[in-house]
Formats: structure tokens, sequence, C-alpha cells
């Protein structure tokens, strides 16, 4: 898979937003707040390592936004993370959380490692020393992380662990949301763990009965084969969907017959990654995006769909698992070329969505069950693609610039009735 290119991705967002901005005629002065973050944290901090050398480690938290509630986002793990990037993932965040419907603001941190170079106990005890750098620039009711990129539940418990150990004891019972996408025992919710790959489903499904389109007769490739591209892929399945092609980090393979998304999975966990994967014919990275099928999902990095690249697709329907993989003149030509795009900040909702549900289940000392999460889900996701899918026939534009202009709207509703202090 060809690495992040040096585009910046944080003038992506600021360029899709603009052209929002002035399609819906944004007040000038909230276009100005918006078009800010509000806090960039960057901590430099010590670890020991297993040799007992120590290293020094950058890490960051992008407050963008959080006139809706608390920030909210994830942590990556990544060679890619810079204030950049994750100004440009913050801000993303504010308009998804504002798109679903949530009392959530956006933030977006990270620290910038290869995580495959370090074992499982100096992660932990990176995670640890990011966490206590960090200190109250986190919390429950201020700004609440969650998996991304190379994070997992077991990093989030980390974080808990680290937190709740800064806090007077009294206090720590009642701090278990300051984080979410944790383990279920260290009180995770249920369907969190697929719900991002869940949402972006329920969006395909949505597409599929706009568009009298059969799901059972469909073909579809993905890229990225992490959380989102693998759960999207086993759920897919259900429908009877043919995975003909998937790329990760380790390389792409092709099989026109299909390729067995769970058995895929499970090759995956045991090899870390999907080369020497039996089932497939492995192709080069132009290859695999020239694949013919129905739907692309991006699924893994920023700035995949390009000007180089886009050109390659053989599909109808771009859906953005990822944040970000399709920059601006990707987009264009995907355009020209007739391809429609379900936007990011709409098809991958479904993390934070059942992150608000953990948060909220915490906060109430509750355990929903699957069903009660996955109900709720579906709702939440099925009014923001509605309102997306209306704006763009309102202002007869592209889906991503109304999925913007719902959250937009939203926003300066909420600017207007507070006024801006003093
Ligand atoms: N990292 C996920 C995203 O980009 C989830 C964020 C969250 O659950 O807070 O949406």
């Amino acid at each position: 898979m060809s690495t992040v290119t040096n585009r910046s991705v944080y003038a992506t967002v600021r360029q899709q937003f603009d052209k929002a901005a002035d399609l819906m005629n944004l007040d000038p002065p909230i276009r100005k707040i918006l078009s800010k973050t509000t806090n960039e944290i960057v901590v430099n901090f010590p670890v020991k390592m297993d040799n007992g050398n120590i290293e020094m480690f950058t890490g960051y938290r992008v407050q963008h936004n959080n006139v809706l509630g608390p920030y909210k986002g994830g942590l990556r793990y990544h060679p890619s993370v810079d204030i950049d990037e994750v100004r440009a993932l913050a801000t993303w965040m504010t308009w998804k959380c504002a798109i679903a419907g949530l009392p959530l603001g956006g933030a977006k941190g990270g620290i910038q490692i290869d995580p495959r170079k370090y074992s499982q106990s100096e992660i932990e005890r990176i995670t640890r020393r990011f966490t206590f750098a960090l200190g109250s620039n986190i919390g429950p009711e201020y700004d609440i992380p969650a998996p991304d990129v190379n994070t997992n539940a077991q990093i989030m418990a980390w974080i808990l662990d680290t937190y709740l150990q800064m806090m007077p004891p009294q206090e720590r019972n009642r701090s278990t949301h300051v984080v979410t996408g944790k383990p279920i025992q260290s009180g995770g919710s249920v369907g969190r763990e697929k719900a991002t790959g869940q949402g972006v489903v329920y969006v395909i499904e949505m597409w599929a009965q706009d568009n009298a389109v059969d799901l059972s007769e469909i073909t579809y490739c993905v890229q990225g084969f992490g959380n989102v591209g693998s759960w999207a892929a086993r759920l897919m399945k259900m429908h009877g969907a043919r995975l003909v092609a998937v790329e990760d980090a380790t390389g792409a393979i092709h099989n026109p017959e299909g390729i067995d998304p769970d058995d895929l999975t499970a090759y995956v966990q045991e090899y870390g990654g999907l080369a020497g994967y039996p089932q497939g014919q492995p192709v080069d990275h132009p290859t695999f995006l020239s694949t013919t099928a129905d739907i692309f999902v991006p699924a893994a990095l920023e700035n995949q769909i390009t000007a180089q690249t886009a050109p390659l697709l053989n599909v109808r329907l771009v859906v953005e698992g990822a944040n970000g993989p399709t920059d601006i003149e990707g987009d264009a030509i995907l355009q020209q070329r007739g391809i429609e795009l379900l936007p990011d900040i709409l098809c991958n909702a479904g993390g934070v969505i059942v992150s608000y549900f953990e948060w909220l289940q915490n906060k109430r000392s509750e355990y929903w069950d699957l069903d009660e999460v996955d109900h709720k889900l579906h709702k939440k996701m099925r009014a923001a693609y509605a309102s997306v899918r209306d704006t763009a026939h309102e202002y007869s534009t592209d889906l991503r610039t109304a999925a913007y202009i719902v959250a937009l709207t939203r926003l300066e509703k909420v600017y207007k009735e507070r006024g801006i202090f003093p």
C-alpha cells in the first residue's frame, strides 16, 4: 500500500470546509472560529526500553471544537502522525459528531511511532507515559480519547488505569468514561469493536436501498484490513456480497471468485498481515486499485485516492471507511468520472456513535446488550444518512459538501444561540 503522500491533510480539510461554507453562506464570524483549532498539545516524553535505554517520544492531542460537548476522538500510533495530520483528524471529528447528532466535540491525538518496532511491554510504558504527560488535558467530561489506527481496547485499558492512578481514590469509579473503546470487562460497550465497520455497512445498505441495488449480487474491494476494513467485510458477508480484492500494509490480493472475510481475518491475526494468504493472487498496488468491482472501501490512511490513483478505480461507488482517504484532486476526478462517493464523516461515524453509547453507559453504571447498541446505532446512522442525502438534493451538491453543510448548520445554530463571549 502506498504510504501517505506529503500533501497536507489539513489543507484538504480547509478546502472542503471553504467549499461548504461558501455554498451555505456560513456566518463569517462563525466561519473564522471553526477554521481554527482550539487547543494544540504537543508533549515530548521519555520511556525506558526493554534493553534499559531511554527513548524520547512525541505525542499530540489537538482539540478542535467543544461547543456541542466534550472533545472526542481517537489516538493513533503511526509514523505519519504529526501536527498537520492530527489537526485535520480533530477537525473531521467535530464535523462527524455534529452530523451524527452527538453532544460531543472534535479532537484527535497520537504518537509518531511505528508500533511494530516495539514490544508489548514497551507499548504499554509508552502509552502510560503519554497518558501521564497529557495529564488533565484529557478527562471524562472534557476530552475523551478512543482507539484509532494501531490502537485497540488493551491500549485504552492502560490509558484508563494510568488516568485513574492520577486521581484521588474517591473519584476513580466515576471517571471510567475518560476513554472509550475499552475492553468490555473494564467498562467497554458490546458492539464497540465492530461499530465503525457496522456503520459503514449500514450506510451501504441505505445507499443500496436508494439505488435499488441487491447487495447479494455486488462485488467490492477493501483497502486496509484493520478494525474497520475487516469488520466491514465480515458484515458484508452476511449480505452475500463478494470481496474480490484486499490490500494492507503487507501487500494486496485478488480473487474474482471471492475472498472469505472471516478466514482472512483469522489469517491476518495469526501472521500480522495478508501477505502470503493462499486464497488469492498477489497483485501490485496499481492492479489492486484497478480491480473491477461495484464498491471500493478505503479503510486505511489518508491521501489514497489522488490525481494519480483516482483514474485507476473501476467501481461505481467509493465508501470512505478511513478518514480522509480522498484528496481534493481525487475527489474532483471521481466526480468527473461519475463515481459516487459516500464521505468519511458520514460513513465512519459508527465508531464514535458507539463510543458515545459507552460513555453514557459508564456515566449511568449500565451495561446495554448488543441488540440495544445495534438498534440505536442503526437509528443514528439512518438519521445522519438521510440528512446528508436530503441536503445534497437541496443544495444540488456532492455528498461530502452536503455532510459539511449538515455539520456546519448545527454548529452555526449553537453559536448563534450562545453568542461569542464576552
Ligand atoms: N477513531 C475513530 C474515528 O475516527 C473513533 C473515535 C471515537 O470513538 O472517539 O472516528
